[in-house]
């Protein structure tokens, strides 16, 4: 069958025209910031508090791009005649985003809860060596991570949150405590100060 004439302009317009009504998805960043899912691998944490230096995570990362230095320190017996134990001390922290690929392994691996992901995609720099994060600067990222989802009404209270609730509860009693107990030279009511007589 012979083509008819103007078929394939037809074609175009409309494609063109049922374009033109569709809702735009063009995103106008950098002027309107993007909405991330919770979840988004943008950055990565560190919360050095957690931190134990045990190196799994640098062990694990398939590139390579986790560079941790430390060394050991003696800590004394914690009774008298105890045995003194020693402990590794951070000297340096640091992920290279540039050979990072972001596969979460160094966050899945990590068994003390020590690194987070962070929604923050928008540290692209001029010289690839800036691209590699200090501790300084991971630690600022931990500001930008987003809560934990909130539990299920259902689910047993965390051990963390209980440990730590008992703890402020064993702390305000024993505020409560000693805010009761008289100061010395205050007078309990009903007992009579030195030197002072009682009625005859
Ligand atoms: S996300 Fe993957 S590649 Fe990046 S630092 Fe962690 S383990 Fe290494
Ligand atoms: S796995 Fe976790 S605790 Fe161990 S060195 Fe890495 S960040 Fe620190």
């Amino acid at each position: 069958m012979a083509p008819i004439p103007g078929a394939g302009l037809a074609k175009g317009l409309a494609v063109t025209l049922r374009t033109m009504t569709r809702k735009t998805v063009t995103e106008q960043y950098p002027d309107v910031q993007p909405e991330l899912p919770p979840r988004t691998r943008g950055v990565i944490g560190l919360f050095e508090e957690n931190c134990t230096v045990c190196m799994l995570c640098a062990r694990e990362c398939p590139d390579w791009c986790i560079y941790i230095d430390s060394h050991k320190e003696t800590v004394p017996a914690a009774v008298e005649g105890g045995r003194e134990r020693s402990r590794n001390v951070l000297d340096r922290f640091a992920i290279d985003f540039a050979l990072c690929m972001y596969c979460g392994i160094c966050i899945e691996v990590c068994p003390f809860d020590a690194l987070f992901w962070s929604p923050e995609f928008e540290y692209a720099e001029t010289d690839i060596h800036e691209l590699t994060h200090e501790r300084d600067r991971l630690r600022e990222w931990m500001w930008t991570v987003p809560a934990p989802p909130a539990l299920d009404p259902a689910a047993e209270e965390p051990k963390e949150l209980a440990a730590a609730r008992k703890a402020a509860d064993k702390l305000a009693a024993a505020q409560a405590a000693a805010a009761e107990e008289p100061t010395p030279g205050e007078s309990t009511p009903g007992e009579s100060t030195p030197g002072e007589e009682g009625p005859a």
